[in-house]
């Protein structure tokens, strides 16, 4: 694909990505789009049906599945996630740097096709200080906590894996996380301006 590496995001839920991309999309709307995803979990409160995710039904994204409409799909948590061909291509005709937030089956799925982008891993301080988040949010039951906490599982040892990320970032000081990320993006990209 022409253009510039997409970047994507990885890292166990509740460990801060949403957070972290938020304060980057605010300050570099010029440079970056995010592709927006498809899921079959419930809207949370304040996430618009588009922008956070497309809702959907788990029949009809098995319907698109099947037509071919999907760079790459998972099941994590109990939900089915997806990046659609349409989403990244969305970003990508505006001209933008595309940014895919995705779990590590997401990873594994991308690393195979020729999207060729950046991949950083953003990781947890601990395991106890991720649960600390993830119960704060208030956004899970008890259920959908421990598949998140499962998961994160192997997230880390992926995250441990020499050259398997481009970048790993401890989001412990959220500042000092964002600080990273930005440092990195700004010579990536070389991006002179906000
Ligand atoms: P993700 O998108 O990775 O699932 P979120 O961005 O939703 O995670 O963050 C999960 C929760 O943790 C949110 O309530 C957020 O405000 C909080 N959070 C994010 N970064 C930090 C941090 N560095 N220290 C403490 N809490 C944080
Ligand atoms: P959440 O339900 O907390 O919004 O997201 C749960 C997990 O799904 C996160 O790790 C997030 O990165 C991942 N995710 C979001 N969209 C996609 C997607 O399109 N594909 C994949 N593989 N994972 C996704």
């Amino acid at each position: 694909m022409a253009g510039p590496s997409p970047l994507v995001l990885c890292g166990p839920s509740g460990v801060g990505k949403s957070t972290l991309l938020k304060k980057m999309l605010e300050k570099y709307a010029k440079h970056f789009g995010f592709s927006v995803s498809h899921t079959t979990r419930k809207p949370r409160e304040g996430e618009e049906n588009g922008k956070a995710y497309h809702f959907v039904t788990k029949e009809a994204m098995e319907a698109a599945i099947s037509q071919g409409e999907f760079i790459e799909h998972a099941v994590f948590a109990g939900n089915m996630y997806g990046t659609s061909k349409a989403a990244v291509e969305t970003v990508r005709n505006k001209g933008l740097i595309c940014i895919l937030d995705i779990d590590l089956q997401g990873v594994m799925s991308i690393k195979k096709t020729d999207l060729n982008p950046k991949y950083i891993f953003i990781k947890p301080p601990s395991i106890t200080e991720l649960e600390t988040r993830l119960k704060a949010r208030g956004t899970e039951t008890e259920v959908s906590l421990q598949r998140r906490l499962e998961a994160a599982k192997t997230d880390l040892e992926y995250a441990e894996k020499p050259g398997y990320f481009d970048l790993v970032i401890t989001n412990d000081d959220l500042n000092a996380a964002y600080d990273s990320l930005e440092k990195y993006i700004t010579e990536v990209y070389k991006l002179t301006q906000s």
